[in-house]
Formats: structure tokens, sequence, C-alpha cells
């Protein structure tokens, strides 16, 4: 049996990891689900799959946890706090690691994972973002094996030669074309941009996900932190790495070579299959998800992104250009102009703006250890939260 954690048990692909896992109980068995406050959902997610760990990383609703387990004769032992998080990612008794915590607060477990050797089904873009260079170093030196679940580079994994290190060019790699919605608001004026509700942000077309990533769509700035990852997944340039706006989400990104060539990965938009992938991989396993009928697909197109309406994708660009604390800064005042947004203390408009000024007002420092990354991380926001008074409704 392979034995996995699931950080992020209570989100959107922690619920979608569950189901896949759940098709498969004679290969899986799951060590830990983990949740940030949700005690109710995580408390259910116990009942129904019966993990050895829970971990609350907010303890104050742990009492409550642990009297429901026990009432319904779940054995389940309850962790409470964020080392706990790092407990169950680098426990030797766990095969694979699903890294499923949104933003920067999935960094730590997520690293722990990559220094102790697991399998780690990466969703956690932001590890990446923050501290690929670090992070790409621990699963070298552990010999981790890194499976990217986010849909387009895990469809660029399927594109690439299988066991290959090599750099692009050696490969016959000329161009990673990362695919994009669009997001809600591909086809509304920049004019009304300023009006859009986090209620309107959050609909996305055609993928169902958490409320940041939901938003990050909306601005693009998903895309912008998905080209970061391209980066360091791929060991890419910037200018190798494209994106071009695919509203069907059916083709999912594609890999062009030097003789002509372009492979690309289709399917549904279903997070299932690139989970399922990730968790078979090298083998092929069941994921749930409805074939694709491809003459019901009426039609695929591909066009440029516009950057006038969507500057988040240029400033992440600029960013990945720079060196490493840019994506740190970028990230982190990202999450701060979001989390206000959604409060309603901005408005959609301002989410970049808050971005682009604290790039201009943070100053350049190296990153060499996960204590610079997180000093970064903690000026940024300072700086990020700064612009919200600039930035803000009055
Ligand atoms: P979500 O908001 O649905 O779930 C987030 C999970 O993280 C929850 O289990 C929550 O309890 C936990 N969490 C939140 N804050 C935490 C904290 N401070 N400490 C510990 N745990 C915390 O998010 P999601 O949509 O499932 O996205 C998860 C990650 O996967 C993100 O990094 C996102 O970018 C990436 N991703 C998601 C999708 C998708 O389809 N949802 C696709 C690609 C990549
Ligand atoms: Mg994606």
């Amino acid at each position: 049996m392979i034995s996995v954690t699931i950080l992020g048990a209570t989100g959107s692909i922690g619920s979608s990891t569950l189901d896949v896992i759940s098709q498969h109980p004679e290969k899986y068995e799951l060590y830990a689900l983990t949740a940030h406050t949700s005690w109710e959902k995580l408390a259910a997610l116990c009942i129904a799959h019966r993990p050895r760990f829970a971990v609350l990383v907010d303890g104050s609703h742990a009492s409550e946890l642990v009297e429901t387990l026990r009432k319904r004769d779940c054995a389940t032992d309850v962790l409470i706090g964020e080392e706990a998080l790092v407990e169950v990612a680098e426990a030797s008794q766990v095969d694979y690691v699903m890294a499923a915590i949104v933003g920067a607060a999935g960094l730590p477990s997520t690293l722990a994972a990559a220094k102790s050797g697991k399998r780690i089904l990466l969703a956690n873009k932001e590890s990446l973002v923050m501290a690929g260079g670090l992070f790409m170093r621990a699963v070298e030196e552990s010999g981790a094996e890194l499976l990217p679940i986010d849909s387009e580079h895990n469809a660029v994994f399927q594109c690439l030669p299988r066991d290959s290190n090599s750099l692009l060019n050696r490969l016959g790699v000329t161009r990673i074309l990362l695919t994009a919605s669009g997001g809600p608001f591909r086809d509304v004026p920049l004019s009304e941009l300023d009006a859009v509700t986090p209620e309107q942000a959050a609909a996305h077309p055609n993928w169902d996900m958490g409320k940041k990533i939901s938003v990050d769509s909306a601005t693009m700035m998903n895309k912008g932190l998905e080209v970061i990852e391209a980066r360091w997944l791929f060991g890419a340039k910037p200018q190798e790495i494209e994106v071009v706006v695919h509203p069907q989400s059916i083709v999912h990104s594609l890999v062009r070579y030097s003789d002509g060539s372009v492979l690309a990965q289709l399917g549904n938009p279903d997070m299932r299959t690139p989970i399922a992938h990730a968790l078979g991989w090298p083998e092929r396993i069941e994921s749930g998800v409805e074939p694709l009928d491809l003459l019901n697909v009426q039609e695929l197109t591909f066009t440029e992104p516009d950057l006038s309406k969507f500057p988040s994708l240029r400033l992440a660009y600029e960013a990945v250009a720079g060196n490493e604390d840019r994506s740190i800064a970028l990230n982190a005042s990202n999450e701060v102009a979001v989390e206000a947004f959604l409060k309603k203390q901005i408005s959609f408009t301002s989410i970049p703006k808050v971005v682009e000024s604290t790039l201009e007002n943070c100053d350049s420092h190296p990153v060499d250890s996960i204590d610079d990354v997180l000093a970064i991380d903690a000026l940024a926001r300072i700086a990020a939260a700064e612009q919200l008074r600039v930035f803000g409704f009055q």
C-alpha cells in the first residue's frame, strides 16, 4: 500500500484527491489529512476516509473535533498547529504528499516533503514561486519525485520525454506554451473591470476552484505565477515560456520541438486527471473523469493575452526576469491584495496596482536560505499593506 498525506484536504484539490484515492482502496491508504480552520469538514473527511492522523492548524476547535471523532468511533489521532503539518509531510511512514494548501502558508510543509525524499504531488505553486531555487535543490539532494498537479504543468510534463533532466534545448524543445482560459472577465471591457465584485471574480467559467486561485485567474496573476512555476519545474528561460489564451480549457498546454512538432495534452477540465496522473505515474489509473468527446467540442481557439487589460501577467514576467526576491514580493503582495479585494477593501483593478507599487517600493535582497525567503515575504506584506491605504476605498 502507498501511504499518502494530503495537505489542504478540505480544499478543492484536497477533495478531488480524496475522490481519486477512494476509487483505488487496494493501492492507497491515508496517513494524514490537514485543514486550517474548518474542523467540521475535517471531521466529516476523517469519518469517511479514516486517516491515521488529522491536523488542524488553528486549534481553537480541536476539542470539538476530537469529541466528534470519538462519538463516531473514528480512531484518527488529532494533531494541532503548523509544526504538525511538517510532521505529517516528512514522517517516515509517508510515501506520497499532496501539497494542496493555498498560498505561502504551504511552503514549510511542502519543502519538508521535498527534503525528506517523498513523491510530491505539487498543487501549491506558491512554493516554487517563492523558493524555486531552494526547493529544486532540496528535491535533487533528497531524491524526491516532483510531479506537477497544476493542469498546465502536468500537461507539459506529459508532453516532455520521460525521465528527462536535460536542458530543454538538448531535448529539442523550443517553447513551452501554457494555455490560459482568460478567466471570467476575458470579454469584459477594461472600463467595466473597476466595478466587478468578488462573487463575479470567483465564478470561473470552466474550473471549480478555491477563492484565491479563482481571483488570480480573473486577474491572470494565476498565469503569471504559473510562468514562474514553469521556469523552475522545467528549467526554462522566461523567453521560452509563452502564454496563449484558450477559452475552452480543453488543451491544457503544449510543447513545441525544433523539428516543428507540437505536442499537447487534452482532456475535460477536471483536476482529477492531473491528480490521477501524478498518483499513478508512470502507470495510468482511473480518475472518474468523463472521457473527452471531441465531436462535442465545437471549436478550439487560441489568442494572445491582453497585457494592458491584465497587467498582473506583465508584472509576473518582469519578476521572473529579475532576481528571485522579485517573485517572492510579487506573490506576497498579490496575496495581500487579493485578500483585501475579497473583503471589499479595494477594487478589482487595484489588485495589480498594489502589487506593482509594492514591487517598486521593495529593496532588493539576496535569497540564500529559507529565512531569507520568509523575511522578504514579511517585508513585502508590510509594504503591500501600506499600498492598500493608497489604493483602498476611502
Ligand atoms: P482551497 O482554498 O479550496 O483550499 C485550500 C486548503 O488549504 C484548505 O484545505 C485549507 O484548510 C488549507 N489552508 C488554507 N490556509 C491555510 C493555512 N494558513 N495553513 C494551513 N492550511 C491552510 O484551495 P484550492 O483551490 O484547493 O488550491 C490549493 C492549491 O492548489 C493552491 O496553491 C492553488 O493555486 C493550487 N491549484 C488549485 C487548482 C484548483 O483547481 N483548485 C488548480 C491548480 C492549482
Ligand atoms: Mg493552472
